[in-house]
């Protein structure tokens, strides 16, 4: 049942999306013992899911930013990196040994450095009806398309903000989706402070002329949008049947069979938080990510965090810091003299920056609504065990001062997700509640296991010890 490997590396990375993908090629170009995990089945992470795999028609379907990834999946598959699929990392102790799960064998591995580049997740939309079946985030529909080529059946409403909300959108409109209408909640004041980063913004041209080609596309088909919505709540007894909203100063209804709401992405800190790296809370983003130096070095000696982990930045942005991160770590491990690491790092930072140059003007203009941090009394937050705003509130109220006292007093954000989901909203409805900013009234602990796992394969582990040799993983770099 268990494995645990004796090969040593000098690198482990946890996560094989753009950040991950670029980390490992550039620490096997350095001559490191590079040993990257994800828990897909192939490269790509999120946006790239299934870009091997993928029926020609749909990946042609989702455009040229996908089809990229093509290219950086095919160099890791040429590059002799050892790479384990369907490999979920549950645990890493504070000594960095990685445990994890691969086809039902439990392995155990460790390095010097380990770089988690375990991506972003999308933001809980708690409101009246958003755990009604027929109700989903945005992204899952697109894994759902990438994954497959599946589209949902009948008519499908867009409701929130950000520039995926669009994409899906378009993707699903060029996949023969019916998309019956898409609801933005983004503020009315968002326009107003995203404007003085504007001059920034179109010193990269290219992201806003892909927002413009996205709005024309859903403008030229038809599709009833509306803005600034608020008030929102889905109706549906079994199921959900309709989107209602203000808008415009008015009432609104569309009907619908499928709901997808998205709010944005935010850093998966699931991993870099079990370690007790330092945090910091995003009050743009609304958001912790992990406190990175310019080589993703976090406060933990050997552990680095790439990409959206440490602050969501978008695709490329990812693969630069990916890149930074395995020329940092080869350079701690001795490997880089200081003159070569920054001589090396020269044109990616360069890169990188402009990249950047269009990030404070999205984060202000899709800043999320204040209302989906602050969800009615009835509506459930923490959906793994059913808490809903109020209890959370009264929690709040009988002196809890922060999520883990919360969690200890109401289950809340102690399902299986381990809180992946609500730890947000609850740390801004505490906030609110206690009336102390986000960044003091802090975010859940997390322990291992970082996902559920069979009972048997943690129980195989306290059988076998400490690493031994190898079983049932191929370790053949
Ligand atoms: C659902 C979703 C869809 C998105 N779609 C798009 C899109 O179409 N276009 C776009 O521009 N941006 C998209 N984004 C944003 C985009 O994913 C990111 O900006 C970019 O992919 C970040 O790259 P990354 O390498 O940091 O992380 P990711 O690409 O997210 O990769 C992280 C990887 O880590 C792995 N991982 C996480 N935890 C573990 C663990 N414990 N054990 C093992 N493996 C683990 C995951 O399986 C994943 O493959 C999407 C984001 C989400 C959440």
């Amino acid at each position: 049942m268990s494995g645990s490997t004796s090969t040593r590396f000098d690198v482990i990375i946890i996560g094989a999306g753009p950040a991950g993908m670029a980390a490992a090629l550039t620490a096997r170009q350095l001559g490191l013992h590079t040993l990257l995990l994800d828990e897909q089945a192939a490269p790509g992470g999120q946006i790239y899911r299934n870009v091997l795999g993928v029926q020609p028609a749909v990946g042609t379907l989702l455009g040229p930013d996908y089809v990229h990834g093509g290219a950086l999946a095919h160099a890791l598959a040429d590059s002799g990196v050892t790479a384990w699929f369907g490999a979920l990392v549950w645990d890493v102790s504070a000594e960095g040994v990685v445990t994890g799960l691969r086809d039902g064998q439990s392995f155990q591995v460790q390095a010097p450095q380990l770089i988690a580049a375990t991506g972003a997740l999308e933001r809980a939309s708690p409101m009246p009806g958003w755990t009604l079946p027929g109700v989903l985030n945005a992204g899952a529909v697109q894994i759902a398309l990438k994954a497959s080529g599946s589209i949902p059946a009948g008519r499908v409403v867009l409701a929130g903000g950000g520039p995926l909300l669009l994409l899906v959108a378009c993707q699903l409109l060029d996949a023969g989706a019916q998309v019956a209408g898409i609801v933005e909640t983004s503020a009315a004041d968002n326009r107003r402070q995203a404007l003085p980063h504007l001059p920034a913004a179109l010193a990269a041209p290219g992201y806003l002329l892909k927002g413009l080609r996205m709005m024309w596309q859903l403008r030229a088909a038809r599709v009833p949008w509306f803005t600034q919505a608020s008030e929102m709540k889905i109706e549906g007894t079994a199921r959900a049947e309709g989107v209602v909203f203000s808008s415009g100063g008015r009432p609104r209804r569309i009907a619908a069979d499928v709901v997808l709401l998205h709010h944005g992405v935010i850093p998966n800190t699931q991993l870099s938080r079990l370690m007790r790296a330092e945090h910091v809370w995003d009050e743009v983003q609304l958001a912790w990510h992990a406190r990175v130096d310019e080589w993703g070095q976090t406060s933990l000696p050997g552990l680095r965090v790439a990409g959206d982990g440490a602050g969501v930045a978008g695709a490329l942005a990812a693969e630069h810091c990916g890149t930074l991160a395995a020329i940092g770590a080869a350079h701690d491990l001795g490997r880089l003299s200081s003159v070569e690491r920054d001589r090396r790092a020269g044109p990616v930072r360069r890169a990188l920056s402009r990249q950047l140059r269009i990030r404070p003007f999205l984060d202000a203009l899709y800043r999320p609504p204040q209302w989906i941090n602050a969800p009615e009394a009835d509506v459930i937050v923490c959906r793994c065990e059913e808490v809903t705003a109020a209890r959370i509130r009264e929690m709040a109220r009988l002196g809890c001062q922060g999520p883990n006292q919360t969690k200890f007093f109401s289950r809340c954000g102690m399902g299986p997700c381990q809180g992946r989901i609500c730890g947000n909203v609850v740390t801004q409805i505490l906030a609110s509640e206690i009336g102390r900013p986000a960044a003091e009234v802090g975010a859940y602990h997390i322990r291992a296991p970082l996902k559920p796992v069979p009972i048997a394969s943690i129980v195989a582990l306290t059988e076998f010890g400490h690493p031994t040799e190898t079983a049932g993983v191929d370790t053949h770099e």
